[in-house]
Parts: structure tokens; sequence; C-alpha cells
């Protein structure tokens, strides 16, 4: 049996981090979205006792370490399952890049192999079993549009915003998350509005929406990595309407109700860089 299941990006349109926990991990508060920059992941079930990972990038990992491989070996494991599966990623989100490309690769193979294996378990299931791979899974099992608290497994789902084009540039550079995390000061931080970005979602008011795009992280990035500011001011000179960082970058996003806006920024930072994408929100979760 074969069957290909989509793994779309998120964004952050806000993105707080609140307090440090007891077992070392930060306390964040943050709004997602997906949007329809997305890996195709195939998915073959084989005879073998065995999990086989191809993936069309070299540098993403084909084996144990590769977060879609965990994801099906945790359903094996739990579910009692001898045969195997051979899983191949066409990837087309750019890796390490804060759009959760590994996370939802995860997400895709455990919506996946839960129908390939009759498992019948619920999304609220899956989400947990996702956890156990990173704190981005959970959401990436749902989609749509959410609240995310805790590690970012605590979620409430909201509607998502109203149509728009969104630009995604990601610069060459990598940053590490950790060195990020390092940097934050909690005390100093300005923190988002994240009950004002929801009431912006919910009443469809797109210029609120613009405005409240926020993320604490960019102070870190931006010095450790300053390209990354120089692409948000690019982006705001060329007119976009919203711009943020996502994740903990390095891509920059902005939001534009006009696609020959989207376009002009596209064609503005396609000429000195390659991962320069046009797309659109997703909008409805995923229903089991
Ligand atoms: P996040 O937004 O969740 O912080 P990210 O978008 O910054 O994630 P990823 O693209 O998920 O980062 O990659 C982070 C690391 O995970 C990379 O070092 C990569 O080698 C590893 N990795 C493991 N599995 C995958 C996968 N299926 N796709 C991409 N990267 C993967």
């Amino acid at each position: 049996m074969i069957k290909v299941v989509k793994a779309p990006a998120k964004i952050n349109l806000t993105l707080d981090v609140v307090g440090k926990r007891g077992d070392g991990y930060h306390e964040v508060e943050m709004i997602m979205t997906t949007v329809d920059l997305a890996d195709r992941i195939q998915l073959s079930l084989i005879k073998e006792d065995q999990i086989n990972i191809e993936v069309n990038i070299g540098h993403v990992p084909n084996d144990k370490h590769n977060l879609a491989y965990q994801a099906a070996k945790v359903l094996k494991d739990r579910y009692s399952i001898t045969s195997g599966v051979s899983i191949n990623i066409d990837k087309h989100i750019p890796v390490s890049a804060g759009l959760a490309g590994g996370s939802t690769d995860a997400a895709a193979v455990l919506r996946g192999l839960n129908e390939m294996w009759s498992l019948g378990l619920s999304l609220e299931e899956l989400a947990e079993i996702g956890l156990t791979i990173g704190s981005d899974v959970p959401f990436c099992v749902h989609g749509g549009t959410a609240i995310a608290k805790g590690r970012g497994e605590t979620l409430t789902f909201i509607p998502t915003p109203p149509p728009c084009w969104i630009v995604l540039a990601k610069p060459s550079l990598g940053v590490s998350t950790k060195d990020i995390y390092q940097r934050l000061d909690l005390n100093k931080m300005k923190h988002p509005d994240t009950q004002g970005m929801k009431e912006a979602i919910e009443t469809g008011d797109f210029s609120g929406i613009c405005k409240k795009l926020e993320n604490v992280m960019e102070t870190a990035t931006f010095e450790l990595a300053p390209e990354v500011k120089n692409i948000k001011q690019r982006l705001i000179q060329f007119g976009a309407e919203g711009t943020v960082m996502s994740g903990s970058g390095p891509t920059v996003f902005s939001l534009t109700s006009s696609e020959t806006k989207a376009y002009r920024l596209y064609n503005g930072l396609k000429g000195f860089m390659d991962d320069v994408f046009v797309v659109r929100l997703l909008g409805s979760r995923y229903q089991i």
C-alpha cells in the first residue's frame, strides 16, 4: 500500500517566551498558522520489520535522526507493528528555517501511518504521541491556526486570518535555536500582544494583524545574524503591510493583501537570495 501525505510549514504570527520551566524548557505563548509551502511524503508499507528513509536533500538525516523516522518508530513500538515502512521525503520547506519543517514531516507520518496501519487514533492522541518527538509536532498534527502555550503543546484553536499573500524569505545562513534562547532576557524583552492578535484574527482585521506581528526572538537573532535584520528592513521598504521573523529564524515573512505587491516583494528579494516563496494561508484543521 502506498500513500502520499502533505506536510505544510507553519509560521508564527506572534512568538513570546513567558518563563523558564523546571524541566529546562521555556514556557512559550505563540500564535501559529499553516501555509501552503509543503513537503511531500510518500509512505510505502513493506513486509520487512524496518523503517527506511529517503530524502531528496543531502544534509537532512536519512536515519533515526530524521523526525519522520522517529514518528514511524514510536507508532511501531507502541502498537507492536511487526512490518515496516519506506518513507520518501520530497522536501520543499527550507531546513532549519523556523518553519517547523522536521516537525511537520513527523506529524504527517503520524497521520498517514495512523490510517495505513488502521490504528484508529484521534488527532489528540497523535498530538500527544507527537510531543515525545518535538514541541511543534502537536500543532503540526492538527494544522489550522492556534494559540500554543506550555512547551507549545497546549493548543487553543482560533479562526484562520483573512486570506492574504505571504512572502517568505530565508537567508542562507543558519542560526542555532539554543544560542538564541541563551541570549533572551525575559525581564527586558517587549512582549507581543497575543490577546490583541487573537482579537484581530477573530474580527478579520487584517491591518490589526499586520500591526501586531511580533517575535521576542528577533533581537537575539538579529544580534547573531544581522543579515536577517537587513532582510526584514528591505521587506518593510518594499511596502509590505506587516513583516516579522518566524520561530527562531532566520526566515522572515511579510503579509500583504495584494498579489501584485507580493510579487513585487518576491522579485525585489529574489535577486540576491535563493529561498523566497509566495504562499497562501492554508486555513482549515485536519479532521479524522
Ligand atoms: P522549528 O521551527 O520547529 O524550530 P526548523 O524549521 O527551524 O524547526 P527543521 O527544518 O525542522 O528546523 O530542522 C532542524 C533540524 O532537524 C535540522 O538540523 C535537520 O537536520 C533535522 N531534521 C530531522 N528530521 C528532519 C526532517 N524531516 N526535515 C528537516 N530537518 C530534519
